[in-house]
């Protein structure tokens, strides 16, 4: 048994106990309940997930996955990890909320980590949310305090990315490049401008003193794992600099040792204003957070000008605790880093993929037809877990964990799983 792995003693979630099966408990009976009872945002759910263990998860219908999508690049730690689930109850067990009326040792220890991990300077600040959107919408009123100019003119305007993906509030929204996600809601808070992704001169002619921030992912996740090109994010820190913007880097699906690093930007050689994380910070457990760089830029929020209920709670700061201390103890860079190249030289080897992109574990490739989502459903019938951002592209995101053998089994059952896709259009 490796380091990784771990037996699987739950067979389902104790909950099931509590919840009323009406004598049947198949996938297809829960989804038939899914469907009278939960919104229909998200559309038919693809299984209904019941156990986990670590890069494994069981259905309904009681059929194993391996997971290569680690609940949208959240599982750093696969499901279940041992160490991260006994710190979470035992915290809970201990002191679970408080309100930011109140302050626990978790929290301080956590936000000192996060300064440690993100190298920042001193007078760096962290602010803890619940989730991605909340620590995008924590970073846009930050930028809206960036409001003055020397010469007096008012900075309105905020810049961000074709292709970008911030999240779904309205704030994170605006900055949400996807017509199809910000169109039904418009009017959006107003001031972002999305300029041509990866463009240094489109940059360089959007960015002046009536910009307040300029918003980027090292990679972009949901827009099919694209990297930004070499020297953008330095050419970014330059231009707003200059112009007294802020440069705020959306790591909420690159961070915490998704690339093999502990951000995606830190090569850059840049010092941004503030990150966003949340994605992998929790191993599973719902937290984000802003953390601004320097004094200057981390007393633009003043007391009383922001606030969550749950954010920074005992229980889900110990959750990223025990995350970063087990990433650590378990070399869980080196993993990824080996894992992900080793899938990365693999793949373009498969008989059907034209591009494969991204760092560490968070991996993107293009096939030659528009098949991903029927790919996605071979795939699932093969048991594995994947992801389609785009009709002709997939995305890998698995816990940073995964084996080589792992990877290798995936990669064994590719071409079926293409074949399978392309047949069934
Ligand atoms: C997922 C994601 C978000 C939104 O996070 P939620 O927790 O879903 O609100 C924001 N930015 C990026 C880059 C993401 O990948």
């Amino acid at each position: 048994m490796s380091n990784f792995e771990q037996s699987a003693v739950v067979e389902q979630s104790p909950v099931v106990e509590l919840v009323e099966t009406k004598g049947h408990s198949s996938g297809a009976d829960w989804l038939a309940r899914y469907s009278s009872s939960l919104m229909g945002v998200f559309g038919t759910p693809q299984r209904v997930l019941v156990r986990g263990a670590g890069c494994l998860v069981w259905d309904a219908d009681g059929k194993e996955y391996l997971d290569l999508l680690g609940g949208i690049a959240v599982n750093a730690l696969g499901h279940a990890h041992p160490f991260v689930t006994s710190v979470i109850s035992s915290q809970l067990a201990t002191l679970g909320h408080v309100s930011n009326f109140f302050t626990s040792p978790t929290q301080i220890a956590l936000a000192e980590k996060l300064l440690e991990l993100s190298a920042a300077p001193a007078g760096s600040k962290v602010f803890f949310t619940n989730s991605g959107t909340e620590a995008n919408e924590a970073a846009f009123k930050l930028a809206r305090r960036n409001s003055g100019t020397e010469s007096g003119k008012p900075r309105t305007r905020i810049i961000a990315l074709e292709g970008a993906f911030h999240g779904r509030t309205m704030g994170a929204l605006a900055l949400t490049a996807k017509e199809a996600y910000r169109e039904p809601f418009e009017p959006m808070p107003g001031g972002v401008e999305h300029i041509p992704f990866g463009d240094i001169e489109a940059l360089r002619n959007a960015v002046d003193d009536t910009v307040a921030a300029v918003f980027l992912e090292p990679i972009q996740g949901e827009a099919g794992v694209r990297p930004l090109p070499a020297g953008y994010l330095k050419a970014a820190r330059e231009f707003t600099a200059e112009a007294g913007a802020l440069l705020i880097l959306d790591e909420v699906q690159t961070g915490i040792a998704r690339t093999g690093k502990w951000l995606a930007s830190e090569d850059a050689g840049i010092v941004p204003d503030a990150i966003t994380l949340a994605k992998g910070l929790g191993g599973g457990f719902p937290i984000g957070a802003l953390v601004t760089f320097g004094a200057q830029t981390s007393s633009l929020l003043s007391a009383g000008q922001h606030g969550t209920t749950f954010g920074g709670n005992p229980v889900a700061t110990a959750a990223a605790l025990a995350t970063l201390h087990a990433i650590e103890s378990q070399h869980v860079l080196d993993n990824v880093r080996a894992v992900g190249e080793h899938i990365r030289q693999a793949l373009p080897a498969v008989d059907g993929v034209t591009e494969v992109r991204g760092e560490g574990l968070l991996i993107g490739f293009d096939l030659d037809a528009d098949v991903a989502p029927a790919a996605v459903t071979a795939a699932l019938d093969a048991g594995f877990i994947i992801n389609s951002p785009g009709p002709r592209t997939i995305r890998l995101a698995p816990p940073l964990i995964l084996t080589t053998e792992q990877a290798d089994r995936f990669l064994a059952a590719l071409p079926a799983i293409l074949q399978t896709a392309k047949d069934a259009q």
